[in-house]
């Protein structure tokens, strides 16, 4: 955040502290309640920012700072049980540059990069084990690190916890006496949801996700409780490696097994830099499949003499490093909201934010949606902000931390008119939206013209917001049928608004013109539902448009049909009627939809070719796909289309209403779930007979 880097002394004091506060306020509810308010990527940029700020003015330094701590407080309602050597915690890497920097020093201090063991990173809670002739005599938490929990009794009814351990290990315990281990208690991901599904049930307030569920069945009272918990454990470290005969973190996992306990399978050694970067992100890869929670991948120097030559900082090992998956939320600052005017007219809130890496790409804007949502929220300009965004989803702003809201903050208002045409806004009754109802307003010109072009409906490929703008600015086009009489050379000479070093206007090109061209012209023989998802009338999306040419598959016929026949369509509401017989009966629309026939756009959906569609032996049935389909290469998509094809529904979770799950190559909790719920399971075998019978076997 580079903008904290020029706040004056004063202001970053301030800053501190009441990151420091807000930050021991999350620890407390987290490693004390079990109940974070917030989530882990969230907590992370905080904490980040704080670090960032105390490397910056070191005068501000203080012990009990959270960023000097290790983990999070000692309850009290267990004896303390103080360990003989401290549990670290792990130094993070944000991304895979973070990863190489840590390998440069590790090749720093040691001269090359020695061998590297990979492990997952169980997010689970960290525990030690204490055994004694074999026996376990001791459980403990980390705790701070220094100080943990005695969690014996609760830690003695997890079953795969042994309780004396096998002999095969204990031949290689150089030392008479004890030794502890140590490694992570986790709940498994479908334990984690029986047990909220349970407790919603009766009323109560769930876990907020499975790590905390697992430290809080581990801090229970009545161990009885934490027997019915369901709990497992990874067991990845011993804390004096003086004590057995290994001369590694590889040959340690092994000893481990030999003892009986429970080690997670998916640790590699790796020589090389691409090999660490493989593993990782193979784990991202197959992070949803497994089923327990991961959140990221340690890498750990492998030789015991090496370890010790790197040593440790104060709050964790320097040969191990947690490369952290990226987090799907973080927070950031709210640096304005503006508005932006939609094809139909409705003026959205867009927030201005100061631009994070969330979840792999970088956030700058998201929406607020309208203004009811931003009054709801209670976001203020200026105010710290967490900001969500899983996978392919769109941005969102979740809210603001209202403990870091500065006092010049300020509150937002929708204006009273469109920032694009200057036309007052009007909110219809009803309607959260405020809308712009200018026919002539650019701005929704614009927005329209970029839809019809885009991928779900036209597809004319290049012709994106930049163009698009240049094309309306210039006058030449100001509605879908003007695409079509663009030629190249026109297009060629497009300004594009900016000048060169000779300070000549840039231009369009002949190449982008000659393929834009073609594009336009391959349009023209879309299927009649994407043209009816372009045009743009209000709730028409593609499913509606799909259900209306299914429905009526001409565009005469649809232009005949009344509102009565038009809410008859299975999908289609009154609501929806109303507004396609509005649009198709507005002159200006009609004007637009002749041109565009005359252009030759298609206005009729093909008939089927008869023996098209396979016959639909799979109808009813309802599959859900999960691991890897190694035999036949198919991505789960792609699968899931055929089986489709064949009349079947294809869901992304597992009930008591699917009939199959296809369990390809490391399927993980769909599998698990399906065997509790007594689902059949099928391998890719069975599957690929099933695509080729269209039958499902005996
Ligand atoms: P950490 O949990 O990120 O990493 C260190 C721990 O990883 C180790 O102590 C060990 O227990 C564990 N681990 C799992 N697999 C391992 C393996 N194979 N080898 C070695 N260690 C392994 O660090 P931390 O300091 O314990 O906790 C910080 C975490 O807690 C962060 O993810 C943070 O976001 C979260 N947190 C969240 C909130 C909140 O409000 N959401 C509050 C406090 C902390």
């Amino acid at each position: 955040m580079n903008e904290t880097l020029s706040l004056f002394d004063d202001d970053a004091r301030e800053r501190i502290e009441a990151l420091r506060k807000e930050i021991d306020h999350h620890i407390y509810l987290y490693y004390v309640k079990d109940a974070p308010e917030i989530s882990d990527g969230a907590f992370d940029s905080l904490m980040h920012e704080l670090r960032e700020l105390e490397a910056e003015h070191p005068e501000f330094f203080d012990p009990n700072s959270p960023t000097q701590r290790v983990g999070g407080a000692v309850g009290e309602q267990f004896a303390p049980v103080r360990h003989e050597r401290r549990m670290y915690s792990l130094d993070d890497a944000m991304n895979i540059e973070e990863l190489d920097a840590w390998m440069d020093r590790v090749i720093d201090a040691l001269g090359e990069l020695p061998e590297l063991v990979c492990e997952l990173k169980i997010d689970g809670s960290g525990i030690a084990l204490t055994y004694e002739d074999g026996a376990l005599v001791r459980a403990a938490t980390r705790g701070d690190g220094t100080t943990g929990e005695d969690v014996t009794a609760n830690i003695r009814t997890i079953k795969d916890v042994p309780l004396r351990l096998h002999e095969a290990g204990l031949a290689d315990v150089v030392r008479d006496g004890s030794f502890e281990v140590r490694g992570e208690v986790y709940m498994p991901k479908s334990s984690f949801e029986t047990l909220n599904a349970a407790a919603e049930a009766n009323g109560k307030q769930g876990f907020a996700n499975p790590r905390n569920a697992a430290a809080g069945s581990l801090r229970q009272k009545d161990p009885k409780i934490t027997a019915n918990r369901d709990l497992a454990t990874f067991l990845y470290a011993i804390a004096d490696e003086q004590a057995i005969t290994a001369d590694g973190q590889a040959e340690l996992l092994e000893w481990l097994g030999a003892c009986g306990f429970h080690v997670n399978p998916d640790v590699t050694r790796c020589k090389t830099r691409e090999e660490v970067h493989e593993f990782c992100q193979r784990a991202v890869e197959r992070r949803d499949d497994l089923p327990y929670e991961i959140d990221g991948v340690v890498v750990k120097v492998n030789s015991f003499t090496r370890q010790a030559a790197m040593g440790y900082t104060a709050r964790a090992p320097r040969w191990a490093m947690a490369f952290k998956f990226p987090p799907e939320e973080k927070a950031t600052k709210l640096i304005g909201i503006t508005v932006q005017v939609g094809r139909t007219g409705a003026l959205t809130p867009v927030a201005e934010l100061e631009p994070v890496s969330v979840a792999g790409s970088t956030v700058a804007r998201a929406t607020l949606h309208n203004e009811d949502e931003v009054r709801r929220k209670d976001v203020r300009i200026g105010d710290t902000v967490i900001v969500r965004k899983a996978g392919d989803v769109i941005p969102e702003v979740l809210g603001p931390v209202e403990s870091l809201r500065p006092a010049d903050a300020r509150e937002w208002r929708m204006p009273p008119e469109c920032p694009s045409c200057g036309s007052p806004v009007i909110r219809e009754e009803g309607e959260v939206a405020y809308r712009c109802i200018s026919i002539d307003c650019p701005a929704q010109a614009q927005e329209r013209l970029v839809h019809w072009a885009s991928r779900g409906a036209m597809d004319i490929d290049g012709m994106g917001d930049e163009i698009v703008g240049r094309l309306v600015e210039s006058g030449r086009v100001t509605d879908v049928a003007d695409y079509y009489s663009l030629d190249e050379i026109e297009l060629s000479l497009l300004d594009m608004g900016r000048v060169n070093k000779e300070g000549n206007p840039i231009r369009l090109g002949e190449t982008v013109a000659k393929k834009l061209v073609a594009q336009i012209e391959e349009s023209k023989a879309r299927p009649f539902a994407r043209v009816l998802f372009g045009i743009g009338m209000r709730h028409v999306g593609k499913t509606v448009a799909e259900a209306i040419a299914a429905a009526f598959p001409t565009i005469d016929l649809l232009m005949e049909a009344d509102e009565e026949a038009l809410a008859a369509v299975e999908g289609i509401g009154p609501k929806i009627a109303h507004s396609i017989y509005v649009f198709l009966r507005t002159p200006q629309n009609k004007q637009v939809i002749e041109r565009l026939r005359k252009a030759g756009v298609n206005m009729a959906d093909e008939p089927t070719d008869k023996g098209e569609q396979l016959p639909q032996t799979l109808a009813g049935l309802t599959f859900v796909l999960t691991g890897a389909l190694v035999q036949s290469g198919m991505t789960r998509d792609e699968a899931g289309a055929q089986l489709k094809a064949r009349g079947a529904k294809v869901s992304g979770s597992v009930s008591k209403k699917t009939s199959y799950v296809v369990a390809g190559e490391a399927a993980g909790s769909k599998y698990d779930k399906a065997i509790s719920l007594g689902v059949p399971v099928l391998d890719e075998n069975q599957l690929l007979a099933i695509l080729e019978t269209g039958e499902i076997p005996e």
